[in-house]
């Protein structure tokens, strides 16, 4: 891939956690590229800073050392507010393992809410929102409320809100980590339609080989490094090499 193509680039990241008696690194010295219309599944141990990564990346959290250039701009305030803000309004669609809808709210204001927080026109969201709910496949639901609906779709209506404002990147924390295998496996067909429809650059964390095998590329963590990677080719092939790679990300070192 061209290196104009770099929507996000990130450059030794550390993050370490400290409270009296207490400090743990997170993230140790973490760099790499995402490109336009690329997938990146992140894998590792549980605590090898998966989450604080994607936190960072999403501007909720902040490094302590290290830079993030976005779309070419490197922006020394893009960690602190009003800038983070903008930047994630601009920037960023986040997709957590629980779904974090509003209860009282039903699919299609669920899903218009990133639209209304930006003073979009009514009638553009009616057409906005119309679009992703068939792009979801929830054009029956959209007067349901969340708890009317399954998990599976359930995280369908998080994806079409975190999708609505067309942000270039979405960041999604274990997605399919709530869903039995069929859902998740749908979920993931969802997310791989939107990026092929609307060239979208995903960062996901898995820990399921299977997920990851639909990725570009993944990245293995381990103790807030960045341990190994695979460069995806063929599914079937690429399922055995990063289950051989995670369970030797897994393996204490000597
Ligand atoms: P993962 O998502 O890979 O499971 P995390 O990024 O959540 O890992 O955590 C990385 C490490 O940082 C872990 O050791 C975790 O206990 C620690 N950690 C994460 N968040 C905090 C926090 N807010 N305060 C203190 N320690 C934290
Ligand atoms: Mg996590």
């Amino acid at each position: 891939m061209r290196q104009t193509d770099v929507v996000m680039s990130i450059s030794n990241i550390r993050k370490s956690y400290r409270a009296p008696g207490y400090k743990v690194e997170a993230l140790k010295s973490v760099s790499f590229d995402l490109h336009k219309g690329e997938f990146i599944a992140v894998m590792g141990t549980s605590g090898s800073g998966k989450s604080t990564l994607l936190n960072i990346l999403g501007a909720l959290d902040n490094p302590d050392e290290g830079s993030m250039v976005v779309k070419g701009i490197k922006n020394a305030n893009i960690f602190n507010e009003p800038d983070a803000t903008f930047f994630r309004g601009e920037n960023i669609g986040f997709i957590f393992q629980s779904y974090n809808l509003l209860k009282d709210l039903t699919v299609e204001e669920n899903i218009a809410l990133p639209l209304i927080l930006k003073d979009v026109k009514a009638h553009e969201i009616e057409k906005l929102v119309s679009r992703m709910l068939a792009l979801i496949g929830l054009e029956k639901w959209r007067r349901h409320r969340p708890v009317q609906l399954s998990g599976g779709q359930q995280q369908r209506v998080a994806i079409g809100r975190a999708l609505i404002t067309s942000p270039p990147i979405i960041l999604a924390d274990e997605p399919t980590g709530n869903l039995d295998f069929n859902t998740s496996n749908e979920i993931l067909h969802v997310l791989l339609d939107l990026k092929e429809k609307l060239n979208q650059s995903i960062i996901l964390v898995t820990h399921d080989p299977q997920v990851a095998a639909f990725a570009d590329r993944v990245l293995f963590f381990h103790d807030g490094d960045i341990v190994d990677e695979h460069i995806c080719i063929d599914k079937d092939k690429d399922m055995e090499s990063i289950l051989l790679k995670f369970k030797h990300t897994m393996r204490p070192k000597p």
